[in-house]
């Protein structure tokens, strides 16, 4: 059976618990530990798939096609796992799991309640990921003292009781704000939502203090003693400027050893692999700039994974990479003279997106790399198709289903869906890619592998037309009926896949359409 640590969240939400418990999950891995993390969701939701990215930003889409929370992306970049449905359970799936058993009579007549058929059905869920694991990781998301909350740390105090407290830890962060009129750092919030943790029955053995600043050894000591927690598991976690840099913050205050020990598992001296991405993301000489044209820009989560993959096609390269936010709703050409590259991410709805083929205009007339990605390819269809072919009102059929030239169309088997979760194609699809193109090149592979989320795709009545104007039809599924990536022939780069290539992208494992995409960045300086 594995180790469990158990992360919650005190004082507010948004803390980075989720880059938080992927560090920690990162360095015992560094330790040789097996290591999966989970993530609950308090909301009632079944999955995040119908919210909006205003409301919880991006949904991460894993191999296995479930559309799941955003912190599931942090945790595939940081540690060495593919994320699948069961690392991503919500308070919806839970009560939908219980209630479908009581309407075929799973409960012989019992009263159904939240204690304990919801908090059985939590801790059935938390031990679906332990296989092969020597530490499970799961993340409470919400706060502590919301009431949706309340089964799952219901449910993970059990757990700690049935397991026996020494094979579980509990890890507690909180906010330690730093008021400025009094020059001070305030320990108080983070003594009351101890004081609530306790009050469920749950005493932390680490304390995660985000901050603005590091936190100095008066304040940890002041926190270690109004929370019975060790000193040493006081841990300054100061805001960063990047996401990696959380792991080697832990593990300059000894956080994996404590773990590896208190599991009594050895505790190696390793050196730490993320000391050599932060190095090129803070130190590399050269920047390119890359327009990221969305309608979502004033959530910057609702892009994290592009934005992370980005990065890492930046660290490939050795160079920085500077994001300039494109509010496709305002668009302005002059935005995109400075920058070295343009990508038109994915999308729904038809809001912004006039700013986004005019963007693409730009990019394609211009011959600045442009890399369109799922809604993004779809425009660049649009875009070709009203421009090159003077085919003015031709549209995907997302908004204008009347359009005389619905170059992009709902896809045979999505027609009279009427059920929104879940339901679009989903996960991961082959694509055969097709010789002598770049994308080809790029991959160095025939046959790949790439994950889904759309409803839409190209028309094949227009194949031959865009192909005899110069657009190459560079992935297909394998028996050739859907167009899967796309690229000019008369453009140093202009490529545009209906995949998510984002959602496959690791610091340690950049993804090579990113890699190439930074580089003609750079080339073209
Ligand atoms: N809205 C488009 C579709 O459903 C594109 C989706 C996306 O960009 N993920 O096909």
């Amino acid at each position: 059976m594995a180790y469990y640590i158990f992360v919650t969240g005190g004082v507010l939400s948004s803390l980075g618990k989720g880059v938080a418990s992927a560090s920690l999950a990162s360095l015992l891995e560094e330790q040789g530990l097996k290591v999966n993390i989970q993530k609950l969701d308090p909301y009632l939701n079944v999955d995040p798939g119908t919210m909006s990215p205003y409301q919880h930003g991006e949904v991460y889409v894993t191999e296995d096609g479930a559309e799941t929370d955003l912190d599931l992306g942090h945790y595939e970049r940081f540690i060495n796992r593919n994320m699948a449905k069961k690392n991503n359970v919500t308070a919806g799936r839970v009560y939908y799991n219980v209630i479908r058993r009581e309407r075929e009579g799973g409960y012989l007549g019992a009263t159904v309640q939240v204690i304990p058929h919801i908090t059985d059905e939590i801790k059935r869920l938390i031990r679906e990921v332990e296989d092969g694991c020597d530490v499970v990781l799961v993340e409470v998301g919400g706060t502590v003292g919301d009431i949706e909350s309340l089964p799952f740390l219901e449910a993970v105090r059990q757990l700690s009781m049935e397991f026996g407290r020494e094979r579980v830890l509990f890890v507690h962060t909180t906010y330690v704000p730093f008021v400025k009129t009094a020059g001070e750092l305030k320990t108080k919030p983070t003594q009351h939502s101890v004081k609530e943790l306790r009050a469920i029955g749950i005493q932390p053995d680490v304390i995660l203090c985000r901050s603005e600043v590091e936190i100095p050894e008066g304040i940890k000591e002041k926190i270690a003693l109004f929370t019975s927690v060790k000193k040493s598991a006081v841990i300054s976690a100061p805001d960063a400027e990047f996401i990696y840099e959380v792991p080697l913050h832990f593990k300059e205050q000894k956080l994996d050893r404590l773990v590896v020990q208190r599991f009594g598992f050895e505790y190696k001296e390793v050196e730490s692999k993320w000391k050599g991405i932060v190095h090129v993301l803070k130190s590399a000489p050269r920047e390119v700039r890359v327009a990221l044209v969305g309608k979502y820009v004033s959530l910057k989560d609702s892009y994290k994974s592009v934005t992370e993959a980005l990065l890492h096609g930046g660290i490939a390269n050795g160079v920085r990479v500077k994001i300039e936010w494109i509010n496709s709703e305002h668009y302005r050409e002059s935005a995109l003279d400075e920058v070295n590259g343009i990508l038109v991410p994915g999308g729904f709805g038809e809001r912004g997106v006039e700013g986004k083929l005019r963007a693409l205009t730009y990019g394609r007339e211009r011959k600045k790399p442009t890399f369109g990605i799922c809604l993004g390819m779809q425009l660049m269809c649009v875009e070709f198709a009203r421009e090159v072919l003077c085919l003015k009102e031709a549209n995907s059929t997302e908004f204008d289903p009347n359009t005389p030239h619905p170059v992009i169309d709902i896809m045979e088997e999505q027609k009279g869906i009427r059920e929104l979760g879940g339901t679009m194609r989903l996960g991961s699809y082959p694509c055969r890619l097709v010789p002598g193109t770049k994308v080809r090149e790029i991959y160095g592979q025939e046959l790949i592998q790439e994950r889904h989320r759309h409803r839409y795709e190209f028309n094949n009545r227009y194949r031959e037309s865009f192909e005899r104007f110069g657009m190459v039809f560079s992935g297909l599924s394998p028996e050739g009926s859907l167009v899967e990536v796309l690229e000019l022939r008369e453009h140093p780069w202009y490529i545009g896949c209906q995949f998510h290539p984002e959602f496959r992208s690791k610091p340690f494992q950049p993804h090579p359409l990113f890699v190439s995409f930074i580089s003609a960045c750079l080339e073209g300086q």
